[in-house]
């Protein structure tokens, strides 16, 4: 979905570079789209969702909406639903009734922020109390919830990205993204950007902050569906700072994986030989990205083999 209908200005959107496109899909672009997946995926169309992403979905046009869910729903007798992502000042019981209606299964709300000092900063037009209140109400229909946070937003700490994870736990969402903000062009973050009133993080503060934030969502059993922008030509065109990274969930992963390592080796012996355990499935994270943290571990004096143990969960080691 385009930026159709959303009469705010987020200070980091530029919802035309983001989606790549501008133009409004019609009932008829529905239809093609969902006859193409099925044709396409043939039996794994009924593991799959139908999803509309990249605008507010429940703020544009009533009827609009309404035609577009309309063309979707008879296609959720073969997918597992309908996924949509919106605001949270665009959710009551009325729009709720509508979406049920239209088999929709799942509302993802572009929360970025629990810090309400970052939501007004960056124009985001309401607070944190909105989420709270759309995330309850979509619970107590039934719907699959979905919060979606930005990390590093203009004025935004380490710290505050931390209390919005935790703010999101107590919601507990069924699923949740994190997108490290991007600055893309032609939008209010690049004047600041460009103006040095924001500094947005090094890759380096990005990858330390969401290695914490996986391990966070992790224990409390929600579900990190997404983490880092999908990469795209336009999106790489369009940006500023240089601070993307199209693997970075893998990042995050290794870094998960080289600090647990240093923590449990603090007190390890240099000079013996030692066994490191993880999950077999866990091994080219703990290895990084070419071999990073292996080559590290070699530098740093480390002699060990690795055994595997798979009972241990994906991000878990020990050392005997
Ligand atoms: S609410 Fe969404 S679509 Fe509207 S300006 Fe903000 S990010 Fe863009």
């Amino acid at each position: 979905m385009p930026h159709n209908g959303c009469p705010h200005q987020c200070s980091f959107c530029n919802q035309k570079n983001i989606t790549g496109q501008s133009y409004q899909p019609t009932k008829e672009d529905v239809k093609n789209i969902l006859e193409k997946a099925v044709n396409d995926l043939g039996d794994k169309a009924q593991n799959a969702e139908i999803a509309f992403f990249g605008g507010s979905f429940t703020a544009i046009d009533r009827d609009y909406m309404i035609t577009l869910i309309e063309a979707a729903k008879p296609y959720t007798k073969i997918f597992t639903g309908i996924r949509i992502s919106t605001r949270p000042d665009y959710i009551d019981e009325e729009v709720l009734d509508i979406l049920k209606k239209y088999n929709v299964t799942s509302i993802e709300l572009g929360a970025q922020s629990m810090d309400n000092f970052v939501l007004k900063a960056n124009n985001r037009g309401h607070n944190s109390d909105d989420v709270m209140r759309a995330s309850r109400l979509i619970k107590s229909y039934g719907f699959s919830l979905g919060l979606q946070m930005m990390t590093g937003l203009y004025t935004s700490t380490y710290d505050k990205d931390i209390y919005t994870a935790k703010k999101f736990i107590e919601l507990n969402p069924d699923t949740v993204r994190i997108y490290p903000t991007v600055i893309m062009k032609e939008t209010e973050l690049a004047n600041l950007y460009l103006s040095g009133d924001f500094v947005p993080y090094t890759l380096e503060q990005s990858v330390d902050l969401c290695s914490k934030l996986i391990l966070m969502f992790e224990k409390a059993d929600i579900k990190i569906i997404r983490l880092g922008l999908h990469y795209s030509d336009s999106l790489v065109k369009n940006s500023l700072g240089n601070n993307y990274h199209p693997a970075f969930k893998e990042l995050c992963e290794n870094r998960i994986f080289y600090n647990s390592f240093i923590e449990k080796t603090n007190s390890v012996d240099k000079s013996k030989t030692f066994t490191v355990y993880i999950n077999e499935k866990s091994l080219s994270k703990f290895y990084g990205q070419k071999k990073c943290n292996l080559n590290c571990f070699t530098e740093m004096g480390y002699t060990f083999e690795i055994k595997f143990d798979n009972t241990l969960e994906k991000y878990d080691l020990y050392i005997k």
